[in-house]
């Protein structure tokens, strides 16, 4: 096999200049980990096509639509990720003496190579466009931020005992997990995955059995978001921005929530639901939220909507222009 790499086919083929595989390198060495093949074509340089076409003629390797390929992921597993990712290379199936890869770029001996040091087979090499395997990355780095989220679960069940927590994905280049709980804040993960998005996070996390209260704050390329798991329905009963508190008090938030409560935000009481004035509890705040099926006791001094009798509804000096008037709950 011809040990050449591919910007220098691509110079002998005169498909670019010296001076844009120069550029290319440039950019390469400013830190992008991107195959030469890449740069080259997002640079307008080369087009993908000539480069698929060279890679055919040169090494006789099959070109493979990678997008109609199921990636088996216990295979994925075996390999670190960031070298997966940073060679633009995804091992697809495997046999007793040998393993099949797909690559944008199969000029990358270097890792071809490492597939046959870590599993002692032959490594059959099939090509395929930088599209489609930097979309089925994609899915090996989220395969691994689903297997931390699995992973953060059993944390999370560990942590129920341990008074409030709260688990924070902070992202600005490297993805930070912090949990807190018990007063204690741990730092527990840094990760470098590249870009990914909070709605992801939150996609994980509905797979598991609780609901949990989010803020979220995004910014150009970065995020923080921050996620309440609610493990024991009935004992949680008062979360705010600083944690959950596992109390006799009543449920009430402006967080965001995601499951199977029946809580939604409001700025207006309704009849039927219960309605607890945030005040009441947080001296100088004006933020009214509305649960419903808080089960449990109710402390004293929760405040039942109901419409006003002197106006109906249609709001008065009585109602103090609401349309509702309040009982009070005793018991
Ligand atoms: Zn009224």
């Amino acid at each position: 096999m011809n040990r050449k790499n591919l910007g220098d086919l691509l110079l002998e083929y005169k498909l670019i200049t010296q001076d844009d595989l120069d550029e290319a390198l440039r950019l390469q060495s400013k830190g992008e980990k991107k195959r030469i093949g890449e740069i080259l074509v997002e640079l307008g340089k080369v087009a993908e096509d000539d480069i698929q076409y060279l890679i055919s003629k040169q090494l006789n390797i099959p070109f493979i639509f990678l997008r109609d390929i199921t990636l088996d992921d216990d295979l994925i597993k075996k390999f670190p990720k960031d070298f997966l990712i940073n060679n633009r290379i995804i091992p697809l199936y495997e046999t007793n003496n040998e393993i099949s890869v797909a690559t944008n770029d199969p000029f990358n001996f270097e890792a071809i190579n490492k597939f046959k040091e870590i599993t002692g087979k032959d490594v059959n090499v099939s090509a395929c466009s930088s599209k489609d395997i930097l979309e089925k990355l994609q899915h090996i780095k989220y395969f691994y931020l689903g297997q931390l989220v699995e992973s953060l679960d059993s944390l999370i069940k560990n942590l129920k005992k341990s008074g409030f927590y709260r688990i924070d994905f902070i992202f600005d280049k490297t993805l930070k997990i912090n949990i807190s709980g018990s007063f204690a804040f741990q730092k527990i993960y840094d990760l470098n995955i590249g870009q990914i998005a909070p709605e992801e996070i939150l996609k994980y996390f509905q797979k598991f059995e609780y609901g949990y209260f989010y803020e979220l704050f995004t910014n150009t390329n970065s995020f923080i978001l921050f996620i309440y798991p609610i493990l024991e329905l009935s004992n949680i009963v008062f979360i705010n921005k600083f944690g959950i508190f596992p109390d006799k008090m009543p449920l009430f938030t402006d967080l965001n929530y995601w499951g199977k409560l029946n809580i939604f935000k409001s700025e207006l009481p309704k009849v039927g639901y219960n309605f607890i004035p945030f005040k009441q509890f947080m001296q100088g705040e004006n933020i009214i939220n509305l649960i419903d099926n808080v089960s449990g006791s109710l402390p004293e001094g929760v405040m039942l909507p109901v419409l006003c009798e002197s106006c109906k509804g249609a709001k008065c000096e009585n109602c103090n222009h609401l349309g509702y008037s309040f009982e009070v709950k005793h018991g």
